[in-house]
């Protein structure tokens, strides 16, 4: 045996399960939250709450029970915002846990399977086979289409971005950030948006070149903004796939670089998100800066022109030098 501490020996057991408690609704209870509505299914049950993150996430409260949790594989999404994974995550989220106390807060609610249960995936909602060969309908994006973005054909080779001729859709590869396995991706068109399958693990990896390390990352919400960022000569441009960055995105951050920039969305979403990044990871000595947004009233990189886009990025602040 290694001489392996108490903690590493958690961490990498909950790093590779998937644990979910014996009784997920009395769970969800102790989590704080309210179940409203509970749906059978001929396997499962599907319990649905108001969504715990939509405030933070939007601004706003969810009104509706958007929020849904499944019985058995205690993977939870919110339909309204996005904020979704598996049940450690929502442990995590609900009462400010590192991964280790989220897994041991399982264990004392009675742990009874793991993802081995579930398969490699993960997933039994939805057991779609994913290959390389499903990309094959996809072709390189135009360069009309290109131009319209700001993007530079070069950069979206880089970070494998492909279009569906057929809808006219950006299509933005989600792949293991170990073995670069093809997971999924996102579709993304006017008006349109899908992660494929549905609930793949998006927030168990990063858009961007995951080979990449270097001294400084930039963390944007969309993989788009990131193929910009990149375009402009920016390294270590990285895309969480949303406003909500979990834990796991933020690991794979760490280990990459010497500090990182926060250009998450210049909305309320995307300043709460920040705030609680920056209060999160910065005492676990990640030096953290903000993306300047004070020149500019676009939300995002992917709406700046280039000159600002780069003065952003220059202008990255420490928090204490908050600048809205
Ligand atoms: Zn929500």
């Amino acid at each position: 045996m290694n001489p392996t501490s108490p903690t590493d020996f958690w961490d990498n057991l909950s790093a590779f399960s998937n644990p979910v408690p014996h009784d997920v609704l009395s769970a969800l209870g102790a989590l704080g939250v309210e179940v409203l509505r509970e749906l059978s299914r001929p396997d499962s049950t599907e319990y649905l709450a108001r969504c715990p993150a939509h405030l933070a996430l939007t601004g706003k409260r969810d009104r509706r029970p958007s929020f849904s949790v499944n019985g058995t594989t205690g993977l939870f999404h919110c339909f309204s915002c996005g904020y979704a994974g598996p049940f450690i995550q929502l442990v995590e989220d609900s009462l400010g846990y590192h991964r280790v106390e989220a897994f041991q807060w399982i264990a004392r609610h009675g742990v009874y399977r793991t993802v081995e249960d579930f398969g490699v995936a993960g997933d039994a909602e939805e057991a779609v086979r994913v290959t390389e060969a499903s990309l094959a309908l996809f072709t390189p994006p135009p360069a009309n289409v290109c131009a319209r973005r700001r993007l530079t054909p070069d950069a979206c080779r880089d970070f494998g971005v492909l279009w569906n001729p057929e809808k006219r859709r950006w299509i933005l590869p989600i792949r293991d950030p170990f073995t670069d396995e093809l997971w999924g991706w996102q579709e993304k068109g006017r008006r349109f948006f899908r992660n494929y399958p549905t609930g793949v693990h998006k927030a168990r990896t990063l858009f961007g070149d995951l080979a990449w390390s270097g001294e400084v990352a930039l963390l944007l919400e969309s993989p788009l903004d990131a193929v910009r960022a990149h375009g402009l000569g920016i390294g270590g441009a990285f895309a969480s796939f949303g406003a909500h960055v979990s834990e796991a995105q933020m690991r794979l951050l760490k280990a990459r670089c010497r500090y990182l920039i926060l250009g998450l969305d210049n909305d309320q979403a995307g300043r709460t998100a920040r705030d609680r990044v920056h209060d999160r990871w910065r005492p676990r000595g990640l030096p953290i800066k903000f993306l300047d947004y004070s020149h500019t009233t676009a939300k995002d990189l992917g709406d700046m022109s280039d000159a600002d886009a780069l003065a952003a990025y220059a202008n990255a602040h420490h928090p204490w030098h908050r600048r809205r």
